[in-house]
């Protein structure tokens, strides 16, 4: 490790050796920020869950030249992180700074406080592009998660494709089937009447950004004639578009983006009240459709629902194909427990599967990262998954989900949004007006709560389990095959885990 520029333990860089570090290498606090900047990124991509569980103990022990050291306090995580993360965390340090060959990633701890205190740096904002305007206009958040920069006109997401996130390892079901479909169309035939653009919006967590990868995947394994395929966050292609023009390189970017034949723009949610950036975005997307080339977009809500876009693009945006992915069902997460569990080739008991799908019902990402732990932990210690052990490794995972909403505050504010008597969630009167909020209100008990069906059915006037249960499959049903009701009822879900 001779000249590597070690954290001492007063916090102080020691100087490296005499001409072993070049001139570029970054000062302290560069690397400070960029390490920020790479967690930020890091905990942005993996998700809350998986980046509390693997990656939040890592610490920064030095960088030398073109190797960065990073610690972990176990041989287990060490290896996790190596072998799950390790050509990630490369991957964005060389989107930082481009001198870096490799990342080691050890086991030790960084005691330091300095070390400790650059893990906690708040992400720094890429102001460094944007014009001030533009940085006035634009809504605090949007700066500060580092979701993206620019560097050396680079950015660190156009054109990177996730290998893991395939058609195949995608699984299908009743929430997903069409917009499934749809992707799968795009990628066999791209540019095909009625499928252009493809838009495909959902929550956060659904699969949006998998299909469109997958997409690029398959499009990417054709090679005659080859296919260009450009995909960036609607985020990185503001950046692109205004490093472009603050290097007055607006033509070279306008051709570059002109040339692919398939452009894909993730979350394009972004962009609303970016007016230049929507602008550019708009005659791009023109051109590329008058020349017959493939758009495929992302955004958390159909083109219709997006306020602050343009009446033009919103319009041209609806044009294509608009597909959704609707918030999971029960049926669905078990299906995609059951395929993430057979790929790590761990035997997962159902009764931990069902308890999983039950209790964590936000998104994907986070059952997938509980899932994974669950299977790491059993590698771990060489003890099979079971109930107890769940309950165990996944305490505070759960103990996050238990959103303590009661019973109560469940009925009051279902009835408010149906507009019915309070009381006639514990009434006997069977009137579909009041009996589908009532069983809605079931539902939402069984999911939100750790209650137990008796215990909920005695909540709704004194009802039998049976009937709890029968009301918690009635509506999952109706969430399948109705979307408005579907809507609804995640909007009240979500309306309560915020309160
Ligand atoms: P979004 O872009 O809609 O926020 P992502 O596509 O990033 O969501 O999905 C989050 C995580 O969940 C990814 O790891 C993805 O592979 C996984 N995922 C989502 N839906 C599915 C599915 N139907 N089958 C398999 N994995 C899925
Ligand atoms: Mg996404």
């Amino acid at each position: 490790m001779a000249g590597m520029r070690l954290l001492g333990t007063s916090g102080i860089w020691h100087e490296p050796e005499e001409g072993s570090v070049s001139r570029s290498t970054p000062g302290p606090e560069q690397i400070a920020t960029q390490w920020a900047r790479i967690r930020g990124r890091l905990q942005q991509d993996v998700g809350d869950v998986e980046y509390r569980t693997w990656l939040k103990q890592m610490t920064l022990a030095g960088i030398d030249g073109e190797e960065v050291t990073v610690l972990l306090p176990s041989r287990f995580l060490r290896d996790w992180v190596r072998s799950h993360y390790g050509e990630k965390i490369t991957r964005l340090w060389q989107l930082e700074n481009p001198a870096i060959r490799r990342v080691d990633i050890r086991v030790g701890h960084g005691r330091t406080g300095l070390a400790e205190s650059l893990a906690e740096t708040p992400v720094p904002e890429p102001v460094s592009v944007i014009p001030p305007s533009v940085a006035a206009a634009a809504p605090a958040a949007d700066r500060s998660g580092a979701r993206t920069t620019v560097r050396n006109g680079q950015d660190e997401r156009g054109g990177l494709l996730d290998p893991r996130f395939t058609f195949d390892s995608f699984v299908v079901g009743k929430p997903n089937e069409f917009a499934y479909a749809c992707a799968r169309r795009v990628a066999e035939i791209p540019s095909s009447a009625g499928f252009n653009p493809l838009f495909l919006y959902g929550g956060v967590g659904l699969g949006k950004t998998h299909l469109m990868h997958a997409i690029g995947l398959e499009l990417g394994r054709r090679t005659a004639p080859p296919i260009n395929v450009m995909y960036m966050s609607a985020e990185t292609f503001m950046y692109k578009f205004i490093a472009a023009i603050r290097a007055q390189s607006t033509l070279e970017f306008k051709d570059q983006l002109r040339s692919v034949d398939v452009l894909m723009i993730d979350d394009l949610q972004f962009l609303v009240g970016k007016d230049n950036t929507q602008e550019e975005f708009f005659h791009t997307f023109n051109a590329l459709v008058d020349a017959g080339k493939q758009i495929v977009v992302s955004a958390d809500t159909s083109p219709s629902e997006i306020s602050g876009l343009g009446d033009r693009l919103r319009t041209r945006l609806g044009c294509g194909m608009v597909a959704d992915l609707h918030a999971t069902t029960f049926e669905l997460r078990i299906s995609i427990l059951e395929a993430k569990a057979t790929r790590a080739g761990a035997a997962v008991p159902a009764k931990v599967m069902e308890f999983l799908a039950h209790r964590i019902t936000s998104n994907v990402r986070e059952l997938e990262g509980a899932l994974n732990r669950l299977i790491a932990h059993a590698n771990l210690f060489n003890r099979p998954v079971t109930f107890e052990t769940t309950q165990e490794v996944l305490h505070d995972v759960l103990k996050a989900h238990d959103k303590r909403v009661t019973i109560d505050e469940i009925q009051k504010r279902v009835a408010e949004h149906y507009h019915m008597r309070l009381g006639d969630m514990t009434s006997a009167r069977r009137a579909r007006s009041v009996a589908r909020p009532r069983q809605v209100a079931m539902f939402l008990a069984k999911q939100l709560t750790s209650r137990s069906l008796p215990e909920i059915g005695k909540k709704f006037g004194n009802r039998d389990h049976t009937t709890v249960m029968h009301a918690v499959s009635r509506v999952n049903e109706l969430m399948e095959t109705d979307s408005q009701f579907a809507e609804d009822v995640e909007l009240l879900r979500k309306l309560l885990e915020s309160q």
